[in-house]
């Protein structure tokens, strides 16, 4: 993979492959156990304390704190669609990184 020189500025970047890998592991995990912080309170708790609607078109998550929408899932037949505007972080338990 080549870096791209950006033309707003002197800094390099990768396109969006570079994130492949990371997003690979990341949705490879149980993210139910990672902690979220809510975009409206700052609330941060486990994704599963999320209050969880499904009588709307799709899963709403709702924070246990505010009651604001934090995440938002559709799973359409070939793919899903993830809203987490909502959420201002997730901090996800991973395995120890390999040194490689
Ligand atoms: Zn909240």
């Amino acid at each position: 993979m080549t870096p791209q020189d950006s033309p707003h500025d002197t800094a390099r970047y990768f396109d969006g492959n570079a994130l492949a890998g990371p997003l690979l592991e990341i949705f490879a995990v149980d993210v139910t156990v990672a902690d979220g912080r809510c975009a409206a309170c700052g609330l941060t708790g486990p994704v599963a304390a999320l209050r969880v609607y499904t009588h709307a078109p799709g899963w709403v998550a709702r924070c246990p704190g505010c009651d604001e929408v934090v995440l938002r899932l559709v799973r359409g037949p070939q793919s899903a669609w993830l809203d987490l505007r909502g959420a201002l972080s997730l901090r996800i338990p991973l395995p120890q990184e390999q040194a490689g």
